[in-house]
């Protein structure tokens, strides 16, 4: 494994350091909206190419699982979001034709499943806080036989202990959780998740998007455990990135209107959590599948916790009658 983390770590840098450019040259027209109205932007497509073109050369292979595919690009008849692109993309791989590019974007299209490996991938999480300026992800995870097996997960504007910003995470199944600095080659901290038995020591992460979470029933069930201190409101899987390093201690996702979740906006996350000494299961206490397709058809929100208090957690969210299996 150690050649697929080391090609995802690289990979994840690159699309952070496209995603940190245009970001910092940022205009209106480097965003447009998909047919489901979510936005896209020019980091999330260059995102995904470079990663998309960097684990085609190491593992030509292996499924890859996108959020993305070339739609946006050929939509883009007047051309800005073209334009933008390919200049982002010629500073860390020059000379990518057209082709290419929507080559790249288009091979992300695999539905998964459960035999084999096939790697998933967000390139941009929490799109909406990376127009905001606040949190985003760029979402790596490896997935075999079902199960992730590697996730690396690059914060660009997530701080990190030492008070720099920018974490990359990385976990492989059975090695722990790590951080590293985004850039830089400063060496690898091993985290874990916040060291409690009492949940009502607890502070949780959750959505800033009121959309993507009940905010108001995730406050029934903190409330039900005795946590006084507000919730940690945050865009995209750093909240995961939190958890496994004790900064939070609880993730909830309180799903609304009978929301089913992308396979890309957990899968990395969640080995993190569990690495890092977490249990993550859905908000009925289902172990999350992986093998349901591009989405995780079987399982209804998240709660990721502690190994010593999950289950207290998830006693408070099935109070809540809602959440009850059915
Ligand atoms: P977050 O930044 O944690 O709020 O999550 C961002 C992700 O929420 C996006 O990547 C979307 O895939 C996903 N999303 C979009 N609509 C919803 C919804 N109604 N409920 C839950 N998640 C959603
Ligand atoms: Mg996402």
């Amino acid at each position: 494994m150690t050649r697929e983390r080391d090609v995802a770590v690289a990979a994840v840098r690159s699309a952070a350091r496209l995603c940190r450019a245009v970001r910092a040259s940022f205009t209106d027209e480097f965003a447009t909206h998909k047919d489901d109205r979510s936005p896209v932007t020019v980091a999330d497509l260059g995102s995904q190419v470079l990663i998309s073109l960097a684990l085609g050369d190491a593992f030509p292979d292996d499924p890859i699982m996108g959020e993305e595919d070339a739609s946006q690009v050929r939509g883009d008849t007047a051309g800005p979001i073209r334009s933008a692109l390919t200049e982002h993309l010629a500073r860390e791989l020059p000379g990518l034709s057209g082709a290419v590019v929507e080559a790249a974007l288009d091979r992300c299209g695999s539905v998964g499943g459960a035999t084999g490996r096939w790697w998933t991938l967000d390139p941009v999480d929490g799109t909406k806080g990376f127009l905001r300026g606040g949190q985003y992800a760029i979402a790596l995870a490896l997935v075999h036989q079902g199960e992730v097996v590697l996730g690396v997960l690059g914060c660009p504007n997530l701080e990190r202990a030492d008070g720099r910003t920018g974490s990359i995470f990385v976990a492989e199944r059975g090695g722990g959780a790590w951080e590293l600095a985004l850039d830089g080659d400063a060496t690898a901290v091993r985290i874990g998740v916040a060291d409690i038995t009492d949940p009502a020591q607890a502070r949780y992460a959750e959505s800033l998007e009121a959309a993507h979470s009940a905010q108001d029933e995730a406050g029934l069930i903190a409330a039900q455990l005795g946590i006084t201190t507000p919730p940690l409101r945050l865009d995209s899987q750093a909240k995961y990135g939190l958890v496994a390093r004790g900064d939070a201690s609880i993730y909830l996702r309180i799903p609304r209107g009978g929301y089913i979740e992308n396979v890309w906006d957990h899968a990395a996350g969640a080995i993190l959590v569990e690495e890092a000494g977490g249990l993550v299961t859905d908000v009925a206490g289902a172990a999350l599948d992986w093998t349901t397709g591009r989405r995780l058809t079987c399982n209804r929100g998240i709660v990721a916790a502690p190994a010593t208090i999950h289950e207290a957690v998830l006693a408070a969210a099935l109070a809540i009658p809602d959440h009850r299996p059915t």
